[in-house]
């Protein structure tokens, strides 16, 4: 019976279709030669020095950062304009850096709500790009994501900065510069390959000596950075921000103290008073140091194209057998 056939097939590849469409979690930049640099878990209280260097590199970062750490201290909820006038992105971590794996459908919508009202209280924005605690985002998460318009920001390069925190500074750099020297300046190509790396800016060594270190090294390379905006070509804020996102548009020329592109439009916000109090008493967060490795978390961002090409092969399949 051919008629059926055909059908299956075609129901197969709209699956597949809709696999693609429905749960896209990313891990690298669309542009080859770009490099997004990330920082998450703060605002923390190394932010003004990671600022500070930022600046004297002409450097635009993404910065994924937790509810609780804003609402936790006045000067960590003051930090995301400081980030936003500077022309970093800001993006969300959600708000208490639990797995995401592991809570029910409300609760990670309420984990997204949460830290994106705060965000908006004190810096006017939604975030339209978030990351994950831990990697820890299986299908189900990913598809609830992307339904509240997120995009599920993995990454392709990890420092692993938050394991060598115990270490002396020299022995931390030389630690996380492993993967770097590894995976980007000895193994890769700007005319090819695109990284979106993960920092971690409430660890003093990282902020203080690793991040200048994998700047210049990312530079020496022939790489170019970008934000997590210009990275996927989408807005970095959802509709109801007061701050407009940078229209991604091309990318900047020659090296990166070129200039990435500046946000356009004022980024100040009204800061709406009444809000709930920070609590004073908000813990590190969880699992941001010392916690195990989601030993699936450097794979799991392929899963979905995985999934997508089976079905997609299994689509073709059922086409050649007509
Ligand atoms: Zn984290």
């Amino acid at each position: 019976m051919k008629f059926p056939t055909i059908l299956s097939a075609l129901a197969l590849a709209t699956v597949a279709t809709a696999l693609i469409d429905d749960a896209t979690r990313i891990d690298t930049c669309t542009q080859p030669g770009t490099v997004a640099l990330t920082f998450d878990d703060g605002p923390g209280k190394f932010n003004d020095q990671l600022l500070a260097l930022l600046a004297r590199k002409n450097v635009k970062a993404t910065f994924f950062v937790l509810g609780m750490m804003i609402d936790q201290d006045p000067a960590q909820a003051a930090a995301l304009k400081k980030m936003l006038d500077a022309g970093h992105q800001l993006a969300s971590h959600t708000y208490t850096h639990g797995n995401l794996d592991k809570m029910t459908d409300v609760d990670q919508r309420t984990e997204i709500t949460r830290t994106a009202d705060t965000m908006f209280k004190h810096a006017g924005v939604r975030p339209a790009y978030m990351r994950a605690p831990e990697g820890n985002c299986n299908e189900a998460c990913v598809k609830v994501m992307n339904e509240m318009g997120l995009v599920v920001s993995h990454w392709n390069l990890d420092t692993h900065d938050w394991q060598y925190t115990a270490l002396s500074p020299d022995d931390a750099v030389t630690k996380s510069m492993v993967d770097i020297n590894r995976d980007l300046v000895n193994n890769s190509n700007p005319a090819t390959d695109s990284f979106i790396l993960l920092e971690h800016e409430i660890h003093q060594f990282s902020v203080e000596r690793l991040a200048e270190k994998v700047i210049d090294a990312v530079l020496a390379k022939g790489y170019k950075f970008v934000t997590m905006e210009q990275c996927i070509g989408k807005p970095a804020y959802l509709a109801g921000s007061t701050v407009p996102s940078v229209a991604p548009g091309p990318l900047p020329s020659g090296n990166s103290t070129s200039g990435v592109v500046a946000p356009t439009g004022s980024p100040s916000a009204p800061v709406v008073s009444g809000g709930p109090k920070p609590s004073g008493t908000a813990a590190a967060p969880a699992g941001a140091s010392g916690s195990p490795i989601n030993k699936n978390q450097n794979n799991a961002a392929g899963f979905v194209k995985a999934g997508a090409w089976a079905m997609g092969l299994v689509a073709a399949v059922g086409y050649a057998l007509i």
